[in-house]
């Protein structure tokens, strides 16, 4: 059995679902097909809870209006006979009916992520129709009786593992199974979801959960790109990644991956494809253990950075200095991205200002504190790239021009991160892509 997942634009045009149908339906392998929100619409739907949060059910409405438009006017070519036609109808009309509902009711963050799950609802029901208009066999599969989150909105594993076999087994002669991406069950047993483009990584956990043959990605893109292709001309494909490489590339700004829907895939030795919709024939992305090749593969961008340095001379000679400092990240549940240390201060960086207030204060006794907000986090990831010799001249050669805050070099053999200015980013990736690849 196999996993397909499709993205936003794999989904967001009639013609596309189309596509997709015959794509699905192609191989004699089982396959579990995880859709995505039309694109745009999760967008949107994030707009109209922050106008119901904003109190303004005005503003809402009409983000409501424009949105059912929207699927009226998708549904007018995605299915033509009479049956297809009502029945996409009714979904429409059920799901807008539940948005305007909200629209009486006082607005509660619960609420806000039942707003946020109707894109994948709507996706995935749209897209059983034109299979059923097309005579075509299908079971859809709701994913919020099996994929469900903890406490600390972590997947799992067991349970979706346990809950999805179980209503695998009810089906075994069916061989084409639909379900939302991104929505999720918390331990409240709310509606919830894996956070933007957390559609990866339901695809990812659903491949480990049945060990699939494959997890594939299909979106708008032929692969993992050396550069990011929105910021940088010309950027190539990179045909082989190791699991370690690509979570790199995907937790360090890559957004053809969700950060965290690799390791996954990489616990149940799931191989990972990340093909491109408009274009199937084209190789993409292979993305297993092995690296297939040493060198520098890509480059990627995070942004968002906040850099933190903790000053002290009583960190001199001291032990156990490094280990407070880490609790007071673990208290506030704070991952840390980036650290280097002198032996008088420390620097680390973190992407979420959620509780930073709280950690500077308790950082305060240690020394003092100096913060560098708005910065950006540039990694370059290849396989033993920390150990190909002329690397560092090279990588520092093309980026002289560019003043670096952080140098992460050697906590792994796959990668060297770099922290900047957020206002360098674009300079620094375009240079890169010269310095490093000899792309302009
Ligand atoms: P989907 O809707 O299919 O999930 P996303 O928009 O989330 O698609 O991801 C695909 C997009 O990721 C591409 O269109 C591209 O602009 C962007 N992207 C950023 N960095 C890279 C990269 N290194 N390689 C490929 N695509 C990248
Ligand atoms: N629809 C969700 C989003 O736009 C999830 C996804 O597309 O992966 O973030
Ligand atoms: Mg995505």
């Amino acid at each position: 059995m196999k996993v397909m997942k499709f993205g936003g634009t794999s989904v967001g045009k009639p013609e596309r679902m189309h596509h997709i149908a015959s794509l699905v339906t192609k191989g004699a392998e089982p396959t579990i097909v995880v859709l995505s929100a039309l694109s745009g619409t999760t967008n949107s739907l994030v707009e109209i809870s922050d106008h119901l949060s904003d109190g303004n059910r005005i503003k809402a409405k009409e983000c409501i209006d424009k949105l059912e438009a929207h699927y009226h006017a998708f549904v007018k070519d995605l299915v033509v006979q009479k049956e297809a036609v009502a029945k996409a109808g009714s979904i429409i009309a059920e799901h807008f009916e539940f948005l305007n509902i909200i629209l009486k009711i006082s607005f509660s963050e619960a609420l806000s992520k039942d707003i946020l799950a109707q894109g994948e609802l709507l996706s995935t029901k749209l897209f059983c129709t034109y299979l059923g208009e097309q005579r075509m066999e299908y079971l859809l599969l709701p994913a919020l009786e099996f994929m469900v989150i903890d406490n600390y909105d972590e997947p799992k594993v067991s349970d979706i593992k346990s809950k999805l076999n179980q209503l695998l087994r009810k089906h075994k002669t069916k061989k084409l199974f639909v379900t939302q991406g991104y929505i999720c069950r918390n331990s409240k047993g709310e509606v919830d979801n894996l956070k933007r483009g957390g559609s990866d990584y339901s695809a990812s956990l659903i491949a480990a959960a049945i060990n699939a043959s494959a997890c594939e990605i299909w979106t708008d893109i032929d692969g993992m790109h050396n550069n990011d292709p929105r910021i940088v001309k010309k950027t190539i494909p990179v045909e082989r990644l190791s699991f370690e490489e690509a979570a790199e590339l995907a937790y360090f700004g890559a957004k053809i991956l969700h950060p965290a829907s690799i390791w996954p895939a990489q616990k149940y030795k799931i191989p990972v494809k990340l093909l491109n919709t408009m274009q199937p024939e084209a190789k993409g992305t292979l993305i297993t253990e092995e690296a297939g090749s040493v060198g520098v593969k890509a480059v990627a961008a995070k942004d968002n950075i906040i850099a933190i340095r903790i000053k002290s001379s009583r960190m001199l000679l001291a032990y156990g200095f490094l280990r407070k400092i880490f609790e007071v990240f673990e208290k506030y549940r704070t991952p840390i991205d980036m650290i280097t240390t002198s032996e008088v201060a420390v620097s680390l960086t973190i992407d979420s200002p959620a509780h930073l207030k709280e950690i500077v204060k308790e950082l305060e006794p240690f020394g003092s504190i100096e913060l560098d907000e708005k910065q950006t986090i540039i990694s370059v990831v290849g396989n033993e790239i920390a150990q190909t010799s002329g690397m560092v001249k090279k990588l520092f050669g093309s980026i002289m021009n560019i003043p670096v805050r952080m140098v992460s070099y050697g906590g792994s053999p796959h990668n060297i991160s770099l922290l900047v200015p957020a206002e360098y980013k674009t300079q620094i990736l375009r240079q890169l892509n010269k310095g490093m690849f000899g792309l302009e």
